[in-house]
């Protein structure tokens, strides 16, 4: 299985070389040069399998000869032993009672860092540091992050040989939870670095700096963020074990920032995954709502919301759901991807939209209908939901299918990551698990810079000469 770059101008590289570089050196996304296909059959039989079986069967083939079959056991093994639930990704059917019987939430929170994240980023940072192992030298991580990122990343790569990670959050502006889940982390190979400014400050940081070619050479710099294939790879397998569930292809409904998440849909589709419709949900920052249901892409101001792991103003992942849209038009991409980063605006061509619409849907949701949301499901199944996944819950209570067409809501975080949304909804306060709470009481670690440029590349540069 060899990779190839949406804009064309990059060699095929294998899934271990796309693994540790990312992006692809003509600014592109990686996807791979033919999709694996899955037999109706084969699809048939992953029904009620362990998560981690059907995991290696659909990773296998995306990595092809990159890794052994007992090295992606051991690494899938070692994943999600650390989740709280055994079945990984359950299934839950929303109460009777709610008169929604065909509705489902799928449970992506169980993970050490209690959001959807950790699923992708658990397996990603035992492969990464098992192919860079091989190839030899080290990596510097840089990451910014508005809160759940952050996290997920650390969990996964923390205490991890050759790694530093340097992770960047907006000084004052990521939650309690989310803040100490970052900096109680007894891993010396992290450094937390709060920024004096906000999100984007942050975000324009790493960016510069992985734009200094000279210096992020000589670090080895990369990134784990949505753009790295290997979590679209990683999040299309609960795709799998959801969908195979139903006799009837569902709905899945999901709640999208950056299009990662539901790209993955995508992904599985294109393995053979029998879908009736990827219906994307957004928050007010609704960028992807208007491109689909416009057919114009164009970037807004990100406006702070209730569901903050959802507050952008690109949507990264888009790029190659139109490649694939266009026919895998590489030139197509380069032209329209150009004209978006002088612009921020392009139009849709009728037969890319046609080919988008024939698997996603959209819809938008703000900060009240939120809300109402949760204290809706609360008050009909005395159950909490994060903002996130109300977001999506939203959507598919407004969704009109017929009764027999399952409705499956991915819920992204759990609800004791976003306490305030969910108490001013429904009075409660959600209960932090346990394991979670003990692990937040550590010493906290974190160091404070200015939102320059060059104060962030000096630390990062005295921290690789004396950790
Ligand atoms: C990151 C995140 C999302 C959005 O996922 P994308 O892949 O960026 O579309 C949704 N919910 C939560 C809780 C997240 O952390």
């Amino acid at each position: 299985m060899r990779y190839l770059s949406t804009r064309g101008h990059s060699p095929l590289i294998s899934f271990a070389d796309m693994l540790l570089a990312g992006l692809a050196p003509d600014g592109g996304l990686y996807l791979p040069e033919v999709w694996p296909r899955f037999s109706p059959l084969e699809i048939a039989n992953f029904k009620g399998r362990p998560y981690g079986e059907v995991a290696e069967i659909v990773l296998g083939e995306l990595i092809g000869d990159s890794f052994s079959r007992e090295e992606l056991q051991a690494d899938i093994a070692a994943a999600y032993g650390s989740f709280s639930d055994p079945r990984i990704a359950p299934l839950s059917q929303i109460a009777p009672g709610s008169n929604q019987s065909g509705l489902y939430l799928l449970e992506l929170f169980h993970g050490p860092t209690l959001a959807f994240k950790d699923v992708a980023l658990q397996i990603l940072g035992r492969l990464f540091a098992r192919a860079l192992k091989r190839k030899g030298g080290r990596a510097t991580v840089l990451a910014a992050t508005s809160g759940d990122t952050g996290s997920a990343a650390i969990a996964a790569l923390g205490g991890l040989e050759n790694i530093e990670v340097f992770v960047l959050h907006p000084k004052g502006r990521v939650s309690e939870v989310q803040r100490r889940q970052m900096t109680t982390t007894p891993f010396t190979n992290v450094h937390n670095i709060a920024i004096e400014g906000s999100f984007d400050d942050a975000q324009a940081i790493v960016k510069d700096l992985f734009a200094e070619t000279a210096f992020a050479r000589a670090v080895n710099l990369t990134a784990v963020n949505s753009i790295n294939f290997a979590r679209i790879a990683a999040q299309a397998v609960y795709y799998f074990t959801a969908a195979s569930a139903f006799d009837v292809p569902p709905v899945f409904v999901v709640p999208t920032g950056n299009f990662g998440d539901v790209f993955a849909g995508e992904a599985a589709m294109r393995m053979g995954l029998p879908v009736d419709t990827l219906l994307v949900a957004t928050n007010a920052n609704d960028i992807m709502a208007r491109a689909l249901n416009e057919g114009v892409y164009e970037a807004g101001k990100a406006e702070p919301t209730l569901s903050p792991s959802m507050d952008i103003q690109v949507a990264s992942n888009f790029e190659r759901a139109l490649f694939e849209a266009s026919g895998r038009d590489a030139r197509f991409i380069r032209r329209e991807m150009g004209l978006f980063a002088e612009t921020k605006r392009i139009t849709l061509p009728d037969d890319v939209r046609a080919a988008l619409a024939e698997r996603y849907a959209a819809a938008r949701c703000d900060d009240a209908e939120t809300l109402a949301t949760i204290a809706r499901f609360y008050k009909e199944t005395g159950r909490l939901i994060d903002p996130h996944t109300a977001v999506a819950l939203t959507a598919a209570y407004n969704l009109d299918v017929p009764e027999k067409v399952p409705v499956v809501v991915l819920s992204t975080a759990h609800p004791a990551k976003f306490p305030a949304a969910v108490e001013q909804a429904s009075g409660q306060i959600p209960e932090l698990p346990p394991r979670l709470k003990a692990a937040l009481e550590g010493e906290e670690k974190c160091h404070l810079l200015g939102a320059e440029k060059a104060l962030v590349r000096g630390f990062i540069e005295a921290k690789l000469r004396t950790p």
